[in-house]
């Protein structure tokens, strides 16, 4: 039966496609989202006419059908982007996903002791995402790699991070699948060589939220409501149903509940006591006097800093994802400096400015102190889960507490703790929402 009370908690992208699809389907949709627009961590800053994603934001899926999607949302109002991206370590930019040809920019040194590992490469069981990675691509690539990027971007011994975080994060821009074994390992850096990789999709105009903004109308045009800048204070269950939440300024009965929001946050709702947490993220967003080309840099969309001594992690570039991203006048560069609530710039960012302004002028992002403008900071709460070592226990307790609520659904990257990419939470939104119809 149709017409369901659906409440969803979140305006996320999964929010916000589980919303669309149930509405088509006839359910009554309310969302609830905490922040004063949609788009959850993939929206974006506007100052005047200059526009900054969280980071660097691509739509990017191997499914016929959810590109088809994508594009549907944007109205086919995209553009179809080849990806240049790199890596800086040692005092060198090198090409990412790392070609084979970019090995030999590395020291002698280093390239006979990657091939040496790679010969000798075995299967072995992994502990955690520094066994892991060692066992995958060797014990050279980890230590230059992996390791200091990994243990800057969590701040803790990647010995404590589950593996499931090189599953997820490396595997699906490094390397091919199979690669166990050097034949895989040549295959993949013969085929990153001479094949052309699939192109990515990005909005022409209003940055990356414009796929978010796209579906709130659609959903406003269906009937579903918003209450923005909302406040949760509880999620009212009786008889194991969750029949109404309750924010600051209203009560929503539900037949339904969706919950994308982070699942901290529903745990402290549900008093639910739990160790899972996740690490935040602060975005610089400079905009800087258009700058010389030569600086390898401001060629690429983004480019990742591993290197323990420099504070920030990444750098990307809006105007190489769309040159509407600037003005006439201006170039910008979105800088990333990964975190955590008890870091003492968490409450005052502002106190980091000065170093990041010299790191960039170190990195040869910008020539001249006078190049910048402006800088606008932006702090950015639960955006990567951390993968410890006891992660999956922590989270299967909490799947515990909850499973005998019969009507509350868990869904998105934040309410499933789920390190993932737009398209996994496009796709997820598609499924929750057949099956929502399906049992209703
Ligand atoms: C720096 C960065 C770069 C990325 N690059 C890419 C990329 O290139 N390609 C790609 O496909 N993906 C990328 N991603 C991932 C992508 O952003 C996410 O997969 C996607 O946005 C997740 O959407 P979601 O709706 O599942 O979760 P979220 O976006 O986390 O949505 C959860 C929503 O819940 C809201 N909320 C939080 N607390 C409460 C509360 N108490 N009450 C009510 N609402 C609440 C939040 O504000 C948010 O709107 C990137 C992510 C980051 C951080």
């Amino acid at each position: 039966m149709k017409n369901k009370k659906i409440i969803i908690i979140g305006a996320g992208i999964t929010g916000l496609v589980t919303a669309y699809e149930l509405l088509k389907q006839g359910h009554k949709v309310v969302i609830i989202e905490k922040e004063a627009d949609v788009g959850g961590l993939a929206r974006s800053f506007k100052y005047d006419d200059m526009i900054f994603d969280i980071g660097p934001h691509r739509f990017f899926s191997d499914q016929t059908t959810i590109n088809s999607y994508i594009k549907n949302i944007l109205n086919c109002d995209f553009f179809k982007i080849s990806r240049l991206s790199a890596v800086f370590f040692e005092g060198k930019y090198y090409k990412w996903p790392i070609s084979f040809l970019s090995i030999f920019k590395m020291s002698f040194k280093n390239i006979m002791s990657i091939i040496f590992d790679l010969l000798f490469l075995k299967m072995k069981h992994a502990n955690n995402y520094k066994e892991y990675v060692e066992n995958k691509y060797g014990k050279t690539l980890y230590k230059i790699f992996f390791k200091g990027y990994t243990e800057k971007f969590f701040d803790i011994d990647a010995k404590q991070i589950h593996q499931m975080w090189a599953q997820e994060s490396i595997n699906r821009v490094l390397i091919v699948k199979k690669t166990n074994n050097i034949l895989g390992l040549i295959k993949y850096f013969l085929k990153s060589n001479f094949s052309r990789e699939k192109k990515f999709i990005y909005p022409k105009t209003g940055g990356i939220q414009v796929f978010s903004q796209n579906l709130k109308e659609k959903i406003t045009a269906l009937g579903g409501e918003f209450e923005l800048n909302a406040d949760i204070q509880e999620v009212q269950i009786t008889n194991n149903s969750a029949v109404a939440v309750k924010t600051k300024k209203n009560v929503y009965e539900s037949d339904i509940v969706v919950w994308t929001a982070p699942l901290t946050a529903l745990c402290k709702i549900m008093n639910i006591a739990t160790e899972l947490k996740y690490r935040n993220l602060i975005i610089f967003n400079y905009i800087i006097k258009k700058i010389d080309k030569k600086y390898a840099v401001n060629n690429y969309q983004w480019c990742y800093f591993g290197d323990r001594n420099i504070t920030l992690n990444r750098t990307s570039k809006p105007m190489l994802f769309s040159k509407n991203n600037i003005n006439h006048k201006y170039d910008s560069v979105c800088v990333e400096v990964s975190c955590s609530q008890n870091d003492s710039f968490w409450d005052t960012p502002e106190i980091l400015k000065t170093k990041i302004t010299s790191e960039l002028l170190q990195l040869n992002v910008i020539s001249s102190e006078t190049d910048v403008v402006n800088i606008f900071a932006e702090k950015i709460e639960n955006v990567y889960p951390v993968y410890t070592l006891n992660f999956e226990n922590d989270l299967n307790i909490v799947k515990n507490k909850i499973a005998n609520i019969n009507n509350l659904y868990l869904a998105g990257r934040s309410g499933l703790f789920w390190y993932n990419n737009m398209d996994d939470s496009i796709e997820n939104g598609l499924d929750i929402s057949k099956k929502i119809n399906e049992t209703t």
